[in-house]
């Protein structure tokens, strides 16, 4: 009997592990996992996808689902591992030390607090994304590397929950729970005239989702003006992206060598 209980509760355990989203982001450890942040800000600066100082990305914490990391506010090229900052889902810093903060930070906090199972957020003013904020053309799938998106990519009104007179930042509380609606379940979401984010269940993937948004769209961009445009249709969009996040490390490796040659040492 004891046996049966045994078997039952390991069967539970292993069972729990699998469906609890954030566990694979848990096992790690923060030192690590500040390490890999560091390197991922250096890769969107260098992949052009946070080509200015007003990008920035997060990821949640490994023993608090209510917290989330992120650096102070500075460009992405920049960050070392000394300007992360830890915040709960308000958007309020645990340790401020009169260090500057991102307006935005809104943004991240409600994602984390409406999908349990992201791990980490990107948000990047591309000015590729920008045309599809603005003109109705929805950004669809085209690029087999972009196949994550699926379907068309949800796109946010700021002035649907703020109103005609915002400054459009997501700078509260409520701007960024509308933005988390928007996304719903989807990779990622446009801003109407501002930018996108992308989610992830890992720094890698949200981080590498971000990078073939900005590829699909700029790859887009040009298919539309030469004619009729074939998009993925969802059952290729859903397989070559589940091939893609096996084989995510492979890119890793050279985004990341590229990334600390061209920026200043961590
Ligand atoms: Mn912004």
């Amino acid at each position: 009997m004891m046996k049966i209980h045994l078997v039952v509760a390991a069967v539970l355990a292993i069972a729990l592990a699998l469906a609890t989203p954030a566990a694979a982001q848990t096992a790690r450890p923060l030192p690590e996992l500040i390490a890999e942040f560091v390197v991922s800000n250096r890769i969107l600066a260098d992949q052009g996808v946070i080509a200015d100082g007003f990008g920035h990305l997060t990821f949640r914490s490994p023993t608090d689902p209510n917290r989330f990391y992120m650096s102070r506010a500075r460009a992405a090229g920049m960050v070392v591992a000394e300007d992360v900052m830890e915040f709960d889902l308000d958007g309020r810093p645990i340790d401020e030390r009169g260090r500057r903060m991102f307006s935005e930070r809104f943004i991240h906090a409600e994602i984390y607090r409406a999908r349990p199972e992201v791990n980490a957020v990107v948000h990047s003013h591309a000015p590729s994304v920008i045309p599809f904020g603005v003109t109705g053309t929805p950004l669809k799938p085209v690029s087999h590397m972009a196949g994550f998106l699926v379907r068309a990519v949800p796109v946010f009104e700021i002035r649907e929950a703020g109103g005609n007179e915002t400054d459009m930042l997501v700078r509260t509380s409520p701007l960024g729970a509308a933005l988390a609606k928007t996304l719903g379940s989807a990779p990622a979401v446009l801003m109407r005239g501002h930018g996108f984010n992308t989610v992830g269940t890992s720094l890698k993937q949200a981080v590498s989702r971000a990078i073939y948004t900005d590829l699909n769209a700029r790859v887009l961009t040009e298919a539309l003006k030469m004619g009729n445009v074939t998009y993925l249709n969802e059952s290729e969009a859903s397989k070559i992206a589940e091939t893609n996040d096996a084989s995510i490390n492979r890119s890793w490796e050279m985004w990341t060598f590229r990334a600390l040659a061209s920026t200043p040492k961590p």
